[in-house]
């Protein structure tokens, strides 16, 4: 049987994370999750029974209703990756829109949510063949994981990247509100006191600022490897 190993890729957000992670796995035939989808659709879940909006966090009521929040993936063929479901329901249009970016990090520094999810993303990779990514992947779900990726990127490139998806998608978006998600986001990630986003000791850095997506993928897939030709 081929090896198979662990790919954790983690990084501050819009850094094309899951770009390359989806190409990874395609590739290579592994399974891939984008673990931030779960914490979007909890936060979907606490908008839509209002326990979140700009003046109020019920926080007990969210952590009341966890055992209820059921979260899968499923793989649709044509787009050629796993769409999120909440409750049974699609929902991978709805956690994108820059509502849910703006309520997602306060409620990813839940400890209840996190251990949940991260219980359900350590059971998807027990059998590793799996690219993960997030914040914490390298850190605290998979510490063992065999290759870590942090990624990085200029402020100004990563909301640019998120600015065309979202117009690309015909969300009426505005430049300046992204640019301050994306840098609000990635200061509560890094602070937040469970699991902050920060780069594993054995991980490796890569700036794409500047980097065309080949480029990218080619530098990671020699990493790869490396760690498949490994004993
Ligand atoms: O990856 P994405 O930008 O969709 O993630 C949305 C948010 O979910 C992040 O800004 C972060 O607050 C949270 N997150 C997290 N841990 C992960 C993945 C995402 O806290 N492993």
């Amino acid at each position: 049987m081929t090896k198979k190993i662990t790919i954790a890729i983690d990084g501050f957000s819009s850094t094309g994370k899951s770009t390359i992670a989806k190409q990874l796995a395609q590739k290579l035939g592994y399974i891939y999750v984008d673990t931030g989808a779960m914490y979007r659709a909890v936060t979907l879940y606490a908008m839509q029974r209002r326990y979140i909006t700009d003046t109020t966090f019920e926080v007990e009521k969210l952590i009341a209703d966890l055992p209820t929040i059921q979260l899968s993936f499923h793989f649709n063929k044509e787009l050629g990756f796993a769409e999120m479901f909440l409750n049974g329901k699609n929902v991978e249009k709805e956690i994108r829109t820059m509502e849910v970016s703006k309520f997602v990090s306060p409620v990813a520094t839940i400890s209840q949510v996190r251990k949940k999810l991260v219980k359900a993303q350590q059971e998807m990779g027990k059998n590793k063949g799996i690219v993960m990514d997030g914040r914490d992947i390298g850190t605290v779900v998979f510490p063992d994981a065999e290759l870590k990726l942090f990624m990085t990127a200029s402020a100004d490139k990563r909301a640019t990247r998120r600015y065309k998806e979202l117009i690309d998608r015909g969300d009426a978006v505005n430049f300046k509100e992204i640019l301050n998600n994306v840098q609000e986001r990635d200061r509560i990630d890094s602070t937040r006191e469970d699991s902050p986003l920060t780069k594993a000791k054995d991980a490796i850095e890569l700036d794409n600022s500047d980097m065309g997506l080949k480029e990218q993928f080619e530098r990671i897939m020699s990493l790869v490897n490396d760690k498949l030709n490994k004993n």
